[in-house]
């Protein structure tokens, strides 16, 4: 997402960041190669005017013609610009920088909070409806998923392996249930309350059984029609949820938009969920749903994984387009995988030189789980544009833990056991070549030697001084 927009935005605003003075016609120049860009990028019309009209006015109502770095004082302005398009605060002073922007949802006490998730038909509700349980499962909170789609009877089943799924699969501190009432279904294109009774059942019963959040996963059609706005209008007035959200789908474009504009007039949303934000679409829904229906979005759907669900940070996803990175989501995906407790143990280890090829197995699985290596890389600062066509390869990984795992236990504890004939051995069992063995066992083996003289200097806290 967002690729092609990423090098077009940058290749216009270069042009001027080369330049120690810039003029008015500079400034428009850049800004008609940047609404080239937008529209290219499948951004609506209106709000691709916009965007360039508010842009320049800044841009040349300020003192940026002036400005000592003119370029970079441009960026800013494109920067925040971006922002507020995404429906997301600028910074302004420092105290702006620090203040954390606005969670994504709202939990009210006593609970439980009610989300009903809407959506056409294949815009990824359902698989979302399971990915934001396990985001909240995460978190610590007992959830219910509810399965109120009674229109695709597949979609009750689909849910039911979901939650069994994240109740699984996702670590956490919390539970994930689900909620279902089969005879209803049966009632499918027959009564048009099910639905509704459904809904009221579950919150009932979510209640009772003191969960924090019931999800309703509600029915969704091809295309909006009155039957489908009618039903999601009854259970809306039948349970009062707390939140409403709509799931779009981003590769159909400003098809999404109007549907959402849709959705919008017909229900109260909260918030857009915009799912498939790992296909190689333009990005247009993305950069025009806020601005056309006046609500922000939530949450990115990154992929199929029951997992790739991100928090939608207007700041950061201005920073990706301006190839400026996203660190800060960088860290998080860390953390979501190790605990602070597991990373000073591993950080002992490694000082004592202790750091076993199973921990570091341990530490490739996570690795993996943080999502495809070109897709972390892309997060690192001034990087991400400039990776896209290098082969960086999953497979890496995949040789390196197929060899750690043909290695016998007391191998992966003391490289020393492994000796040629046994390099031979793990090299055929896991289908590489000798020469892949002993180059992660000198890596290996580097790394530790690093570590241990890393930790004979201070360590950590000495590269923690250094950072100031
Ligand atoms: P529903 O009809 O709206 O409930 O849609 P589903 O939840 O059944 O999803 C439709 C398809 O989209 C499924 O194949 C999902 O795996 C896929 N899908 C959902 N979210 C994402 C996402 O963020 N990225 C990708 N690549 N696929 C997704």
């Amino acid at each position: 997402m967002f690729g092609n927009l990423s090098d077009k935005f940058e290749s216009a605003l270069r042009k001027l960041s080369g330049q120690g003075k810039i003029s008015e016609s500079n400034v428009r120049e850049a800004m008609e190669d940047v609404r080239t860009a937008l529209l290219e990028a499948d951004v609506h019309y209106e709000v691709a005017e916009q965007f360039i009209e508010s842009v320049q006015q800044k841009a040349l109502g300020q003192e940026v013609l002036a400005a000592v770095k003119p370029g970079e004082q441009m960026i800013k302005i494109v920067h925040d610009e971006l922002v507020t398009l995404f429906g997301g605060q600028p910074i302004v002073d420092k105290e702006d920088a620090v203040r954390p922007e606005e969670p994504p949802l709202m939990y009210v006490d006593p609970g439980p909070t009610v989300i009903m998730m809407s959506g056409l038909q294949g815009s990824g509700k359902t698989t979302t409806c399971g990915k934001l349980a396990g985001y909240l499962k995460k978190r610590g909170k007992k959830v219910m998923l509810v399965a109120a789609d009674l229109q695709r009877p597949a979609a009750v089943h689909q849910l039911e392996v979901l939650s069994k799924q994240v109740e699984d699969e996702v670590e956490g501190n919390g539970r994930v249930s689900f909620y279902s009432e089969p005879d209803k279904v049966a009632e499918y294109g027959k009564a048009v309350g099910a639905a509704v009774k459904v809904c009221r059942n579950a919150v009932e019963a979510g209640r009772k059984a003191a969960v924090d959040v019931v999800i309703l996963d509600t029915a969704g059609r091809l295309h909006v029609n009155d039957s489908l706005m009618g039903e999601l209008r009854q259970v809306a007035s039948a349970v009062n949820p707390h939140q409403i959200m709509l799931v779009i789908d981003a590769m159909t474009g400003q098809d999404a938009v109007n549907s959402a504009k849709a959705f919008n007039e017909q229900l109260e949303l909260d918030g857009v969920i915009i799912t498939k934000f790992d296909s190689d679409t333009r990005g247009g829904a993305a950069l025009s749903v806020k601005q056309i229906t006046g609500k922000p979005i939530k949450f990115i759907g990154t992929g199929e994984r029951i997992d790739a669900l991100e928090e939608f940070h207007a700041r950061r996803i201005a920073g990706r387009i301006l190839g400026m990175g996203d660190v800060v989501s960088l860290v998080e995906k860390a953390q979501e995988q190790v605990s602070e407790e597991e990373a000073m143990a591993l950080q002992e280890k490694m000082a004592k030189g202790k750091m076993t090829m199973d921990d570091f197995l341990v530490q490739l699985k996570r690795i993996r789980k943080m999502g495809s290596m070109k897709s972390l890389l892309g997060l690192l600062p001034g990087i991400g544009n400039q990776l896209k066509d290098l082969p960086i390869d999953d497979k890496q990984i995949d040789r390196t833990e197929a060899i750690i795992q043909s290695m016998t236990k007391e191998e992966r504890g003391n490289e020393d056991e492994l000796t040629n004939s046994r390099r031979r051995r793990i090299a055929r069992g896991s289908g590489t070549d000798q020469r892949d063995v002993s180059q992660l066992v000198k890596g290996f083996e580097m790394v530790g030697t690093m570590s241990k003289q890393l930790s004979g200097m201070g360590g950590v806290s000495r590269m923690k001084a250094l950072a100031g």
